[in-house]
C-alpha cells in the first residue's frame, strides 16, 4: 500500500499526538412490535452512548477518544427496481437530462446508502404528490349543471380564475368541484 496515502489519513499535532478519524456504520432493521420509531432511535443512541461511557471504544488499549459523535438516521426501504423504474420514468418525461447521467452516477455512487435512499424516497414522494394534485378532466357529474368531460389527465392550468383547460376535449373546469378520482 502507498505509505503516503496512508499518512494522509492521520493527523499529527505539534506535541506529536497522532490522531485518526473513523466512521462506524451500523444498520439496524427493527420489528417495532408496537413501540414508536422515536423509541427505536433512542435505543440506538443510548447503546452508542453506553459503549462510550463504559470505555468500550478504547478498552484495554492506549487509545484515547478525543471526539465522539453519534447520529441515528432513518434508512428508508427503497428497492433497486423501484429506483430504476423511477429514473427511467424521469428520463422518458424529460425530467432527467441524459447528459447529466455521468455526473449523477458519480454523485449517487459517492453518497452513503442511507443518504441516497432518503433522497430517492423524497423525490418519489414529491412526484406522487404532484400526480395526485394534478387534476383530471371530470368525467362524472358532481353538481347539477356541471359539464362532463373526458377524464383525460392532459390538462393545463390553473389560470388566474382557477380554471383548468382539458387538452383533449377542451372543457374548462375547476379542480375543487370537478375532480373525480383523486386521492
Ligand atoms: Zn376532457
Amino acid at each position: 500500500m502507498n505509505k503516503n496515502l496512508q499518512l494522509l489519513k492521520l493527523a499529527t499535532t505539534e506535541d506529536g499526538t497522532v490522531s485518526m478519524r473513523l466512521l462506524l456504520q451500523m444498520e439496524v432493521t427493527y420489528h417495532l412490535n408496537g413501540e414508536t420509531p422515536e423509541k427505536a432511535k433512542a435505543m440506538l443512541q443510548d447503546a452508542a452512548a453506553f459503549a462510550y461511557e463504559e470505555g468500550l471504544l478504547s478498552g484495554e488499549t492506549a487509545l484515547e477518544v478525543e471526539r465522539f459523535e453519534t447520529s441515528v438516521r432513518e434508512f428508508p426501504f427503497v428497492s433497486e427496481t423501484e429506483v430504476a423504474a423511477f429514473q427511467a420514468w424521469r428520463l422518458e418525461n424529460g425530467d432527467l437530462d441524459p447528459e447529466d447521467i455521468p455526473v449523477r452516477l458519480a454523485r449517487y455512487g459517492l453518497m452513503s446508502p442511507a443518504e441516497f435512499a432518503v433522497e430517492m424516497q423524497e423525490r418519489m414522494a414529491k412526484e406522487e404528490e404532484r400526480n395526485h394534485r394534478c387534476p383530471r378532466c371530470p368525467d362524472t357529474t358532481r353538481n347539477t349543471g356541471d359539464l362532463v368531460g373526458c377524464g383525460s389527465s392532459n390538462v393545463s392550468g390553473p389560470d388566474e380564475e382557477g380554471l383548468y383547460d382539458c387538452g383533449d376535449c377542451g372543457l374548462f373546469f375547476r379542480a375543487d368541484t370537478d375532480s373525480p378520482g383523486q386521492g
